[in-house]
């Protein structure tokens, strides 16, 4: 009986233990803009670093300077929003070139500080041939149009191979995404020691771009899922449900998303899918109260019970 009971105690304890070891986060993540079009000043970009560190790099670089501002107003950050983004950022994640995902480093460029944008290859050609150019701007890269200011450093990230992001304590795995083919985006598989958080750039579904990549990234992350290393998915929402299949433009709705998680929960264990923040990105604001909708629709179409999150510009979020 006194066996028994021990035995009892530290089952319980351990129990504790693992629920303890679960709700410490390991990820910081701070929104410097969260949607998909038409407020210029919140725009897709999310600085993220390990929880004990200050070394971050920015997921999308939409709006960069007043989420920083934002982001010191709320207390999130301390000192001068372009002092951070200089001494804290330490290299751009473009997933693919669309402006929304990259006008905030574009326009920060002349004031901001030496550092690295990794993209993948068809990324990389488009800053270089359209945006780094004299014609348009300065071209503060190490490639491209002559002179180069090597400001920034491009780094061509390969979907088979992990790439150590320097500065930091982190590296990411690239995946490819279509995004209204034949227009490619990317998602960012970041790792931290152990543990994973998974961003993905604008994409469509695999049922309406007929592709296979998101079916392929959730087979790629499954085993992640199972062993609750991934903290966390940020992934877009661009439309609610009414809009048109034909005006998708290589974008997500609250069915599709739901759909395709539903084809990631048949490769998981359900109970380690719960375990997942689910966080919902690129919002088109084209009207009033949309924003609000597409919420709702996500919600109510939640059958799995993922933890849906709502990022908001400046405000930390812990995974
Ligand atoms: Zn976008
Ligand atoms: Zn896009």
């Amino acid at each position: 009986m006194q066996l028994y009971r021990n035995f009892t105690l530290c089952f319980l304890f351990f129990l504790l233990l693992a629920k303890v070891s679960q709700a410490q986060p390991v990820f910081k993540v701070i929104p410097l803009g969260v949607k998909g079009g038409t407020d210029e000043s919140n725009l897709s970009s999310y600085m993220l670093a390990p929880i004990h560190s200050d070394n971050y790099v920015c997921l999308d670089a939409g709006t960069l300077n007043f989420g920083l501002q934002q982001a010191v107003k709320n207390g999130t950050l301390k000192g001068f929003a372009g002092t951070i983004l200089k001494n804290n950022v330490k290299g751009y994640l473009i997933s693919h070139p669309h402006l929304d995902h990259v006008a905030g480093l574009i326009i920060n460029s002349p004031d901001d500080s030496p550092k690295n944008i990794y993209a993948l290859p068809f990324c990389i050609d488009v800053l270089k041939t359209h945006y780094f150019t004299w014609k348009n701007w300065a071209n503060f890269a190490n490639e491209g149009d002559q002179p180069t200011l090597k400001k920034y450093h491009y780094t061509a990230l390969d979907t088979a191979k992990e790439t150590t992001l320097d500065n930091t304590e982190m590296t990411v795995k690239p995946f490819l995404l279509s995004h209204s083919k034949p227009y490619q985006s990317t998602a960012f598989l970041i790792r931290s020691k152990d543990d994973y958080l998974l961003y993905l750039g604008d994409t469509g579904a695999d049922e309406m771009e007929h592709a296979q990549n998101l079916y392929r990234l959730w087979q790629a992350v499954a085993p992640l899922i199972n062993s609750n290393k991934l903290k966390a998915i940020f992934v877009e929402t661009s439309f609610p449900d009414e809009q048109p299949t034909k005006q998708l433009f290589g974008h997500l709705t609250p069915s599709l998303l739901m759909k395709e998680l539903d084809v990631l929960g048949k490769m998981t264990d359900a109970k380690s899918l719960k375990q997942v923040y689910i966080v919902i990105t690129h919002m088109k604001p084209s009207a009033e109260q949309v924003e609000e909708k597409i919420r709702k629709e996500l919600e109510t179409q939640n059958k799995l019970n993922l933890k849906l999150v709502f990022p908001q510009q400046g405000k930390l979020l812990l995974f």
